[in-house]
């Protein structure tokens, strides 16, 4: 078949392709990151969030105790960055590979000042390069039932939602202190914590202030979360243990960053072939600069 006109084929004529979760040339809906459940369904996997000025939300841990290496998992992700009219969307970063991350570049963005910036501040009016933001990993339960609203689950409600919690490195140290506390008692597995949020659109989006409120057995919570995991499809004996993390936060493959960079770059209009050189330079030892507020709008 001859396709005519730059670009072809035509999306018509244009497969997945298979598994990679990216689309061989047609626009992604979003990225996310997702677990493959039994009969390879993939699901979307839920991020932990609380919307600003909420209090009150209950969530449960699901983690073990601390590994014997007393360090929690981590990784690098674009957490929450706009994609084809969403917020929420989220890639893991590979800027640690040779030939650095793609997703750095297609996000990069005018500077916006921090807290912590000099009067004035030298790098007002560059553009930066975006890097990935550390976050601490734990799996939880959010128990505050959620109404879809849109797609085809429209109308029904997910009571106990299974997601991942992502904790800003700022946020680190409160949760080493509820982990050293509980440590005795089984480490963070069942303990209950109610959340809460600031105001300020700003604030942390996992919430900013994390009160110890009581713990579940294993028992009680195959009980309660029972119907929601029948909900989301898997045995509830699966429901209640951490993700895989190792499978859950694989890394995009080189060609696939380099698609997914791709259609972000697009949508932001940025060149990926631009040098970025003098961007690169601008951000050295940004690190502690870090300020996901200055993109990511809460949800
Ligand atoms: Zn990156
Ligand atoms: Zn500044």
């Amino acid at each position: 078949m001859v396709y005519r006109g730059s670009g072809g084929p035509p999306p018509s004529q244009v497969h997945a392709s298979g598994g990679s979760g990216l689309y061989g040339g047609q626009k992604p809906f979003g990225f996310g990151i997702y677990e493959v459940l039994e009969g390879n369904k993939k699901k979307k996997v839920s991020l932990f969030r609380v919307n600003a000025g909420e209090k009150n939300v209950p969530f449960v841990f699901l983690d073990e105790a601390l590994p014997k290496e007393k360090a929690a998992p981590a990784v690098r992700v674009h957490d929450g960055f706009k994609f084809n009219g969403k917020f929420g969307n989220t890639v893991i970063c590979v800027g640690h590979r040779p030939e650095g991350c793609p997703m750095d570049k297609a996000l990069e963005r005018k500077h916006k000042c921090f807290p912590n910036c000099k009067q004035p501040c030298p790098r007002v009016g560059n553009r930066e390069l975006s890097r990935g933001s550390w976050r601490w990993v734990a799996t939880g339960i959010k128990m505050q039932p959620f109404t879809y609203n849109v797609g085809p689950k429209k109308g029904e409600t997910w009571e106990y939602q299974r997601c991942l919690l992502l904790v800003p490195d700022a946020q680190y140290e409160d949760f080493m202190a509820y982990r050293e506390q509980f440590e005795g008692q089984g480490g963070l597995r069942g303990k209950m914590f109610k959340v809460q949020r600031g105001s300020l659109p700003t604030s942390s989006k996992i919430g900013t202030s994390w009160r110890p409120a009581g713990s579940m057995t294993d028992e009680e919570m195959m009980d309660k979360f029972e119907s929601s995991a029948a909900f989301y499809g898997m045995p509830v004996e699966q429901y209640i243990r951490p993700y895989d993390y190792e499978k859950l936060l694989k890394e995009y493959t080189k060609p696939e960053m380099a698609d997914a960079a791709k259609w972000v770059a697009a949508e932001y209009g940025v060149s990926l072939e631009a040098s970025g050189e003098e961007t690169v330079s601008a951000v050295v030892g940004s690190d502690e600069a870090e300020d996901d507020a200055a993109t990511e709008v809460p949800f």
